[in-house]
């Protein structure tokens, strides 16, 4: 039955590039679009927020708004028995600043276009479908990604989740109160029954898919990351007048622990574990100062739990001999360390069987990058989809997917949330 009314399927790519470049104008980026910015309770993420109101009413989806702004769009057509677990779909459309236009927001405008896409086919849900926007997947704003899927997931207590505070020290129960967004955070929990299956399509933000001329990914595992802060504390002092052999520079020792970092993420046996240094405060930042204080972040992510958690482990200790030996101090404080997860079985194989009924070509994978996805996985069965983009670009202006991806990847989710709801 599923596959009669899938003959019809028909995907309207054009609209749906020209909605991504209608979200795209929703930005504070001073330059113009593909660039993009747009900060979570931002007047552009309101905005864009009011423009999707519009586009699910359109499509005839009812639309629930939790009270971090968490939104779900469902489609619950005639036949369909509104209490069953719902089959969910969706991304963010959050964008660190001078982002491109398609990481997360395919997600979001792709499933509301297979959700028309499946009205228009005639498609008999016998479970609601929702389209999910997640508040919140950059860290930009709180420090901590996936602010609205971690709460959704309930790994973010309502407390801990009202007093993340942003750089101008406003907490998010105030930010978002602001914004317009109310009632208990405790009820941003979903409850255990909530999905039956969850999906998210996504940009590659790699470069394998397009390396191997392939149409999309099928991911069964996501990685996970672990962030941890370090603070080196030495003797400051003026450059010229402390001999070498008097020196505790914070700076050198952190230089050293870096190249520590690297080397014991590189000897690690799993191949998925990488870690970064991305930051790095430097007190009191003055050429002809020794510098007393560093502070550098840790990103460390592995598909391998256990790996990730004993390479941490490591890092840690390797950090304590160097700041010894060198007679400075060092303190670690760990941000998050979420588990890595692996997907569903039975839905990667549903998108693999939807991707061969539209004569797609498709390869398992990893996703390296942390989505949304990894918190609904904690709780509910979820996979997800991945359609290659330009050179493997992301989080840039020039970040870009084909129309024909965009359409594989749509394509598939519906026929996938064909399957998922059908039965
Ligand atoms: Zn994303």
């Amino acid at each position: 039955m599923m596959m009669d009314a899938m003959k019809n399927l028909y995907i309207d790519t054009g609209r749906l590039v020209a909605e991504l470049h209608e979200l795209a104008a929703f930005s504070s980026c001073p330059e113009p679009t593909p660039a993009v910015t747009r900060v979570v309770y931002s007047d552009e993420d309101r905005a864009a927020r009011q423009w999707f109101d519009g586009l699910f009413r359109d499509a005839g989806l009812s639309v629930r708004v939790d009270p971090i702004g968490n939104t779900f769009a469902r489609w619950c057509p005639d036949g369909c028995d509104a209490d069953a677990p719902a089959v969910g779909s969706g991304s963010h459309i959050d964008a660190i600043p001078h982002a491109g236009m398609y990481d997360g927001t395919v997600g979001v405008l792709g499933a509301l276009e297979a959700v028309r896409a499946l009205q228009r086919a005639g498609h008999r849900a016998k479970r609601p479908i929702d389209v999910v926007l997640f508040t919140s997947e950059e860290p930009t704003r709180f420090g901590l990604g996936c602010t609205g899927s971690r709460a959704m997931a309930g790994q973010l207590p309502a407390d801990r989740l009202a007093l993340l505070t942003d750089d101008a020290g406003d907490s998010l129960d105030a930010v978002r109160r602001r914004a317009g967004y109310d009632g208990d955070l405790a009820g941003v929990r979903l409850s255990d029954d909530a999905y039956a299956a969850f999906v998210e399509l996504h940009i590659e933000q790699g470069p394998k898919l397009e390396e191997e001329g392939l149409d999309l990914g099928r991911v069964f595992a996501i990685a996970a990351p672990s962030t941890i802060n370090f603070v080196v504390t030495g003797q400051g002092g003026h450059a010229g007048a402390v001999l070498m052999p008097d020196r505790h520079d914070a700076l050198c020792a952190a230089a050293e622990m870096i190249h520590a970092i690297e080397q014991l993420c590189r000897s690690s046996p799993s191949p998925d574990c990488v870690a970064t240094v991305g930051t790095m405060d430097i007190h009191p930042h003055a050429v002809n100062s020794i510098p007393s204080r560093v502070a550098f972040s840790l990103d460390l992510r592995d598909i391998d739990g256990v790996n990730r958690d004993g390479v941490c482990e490591a890092i840690v200790g390797e950090n304590q001999r160097i700041a010894a030996r060198r007679h400075v101090q060092v303190e670690h404080s760990v941000l998050n360390a979420d588990p890595p997860a692996d997907c569903d079985g039975p839905i990667v194989e549903a998108l693999a069987e939807a991707a061969d009924a539209g004569g797609y070509t498709h390869r398992g994978m990893v996703s390296r990058a942390y989505h949304d996805s990894l918190f609904m996985a904690s709780r509910f069965p979820t996979a997800m989809l991945f359609i290659p983009c330009r050179g493997g670009v992301s989080h840039r202006p020039d970040e870009f997917a084909e129309p024909r991806h965009l359409e594989a990847g749509v394509a598939t989710l519906a026929r996938t949330l064909a399957t998922l709801s059908g039965s």
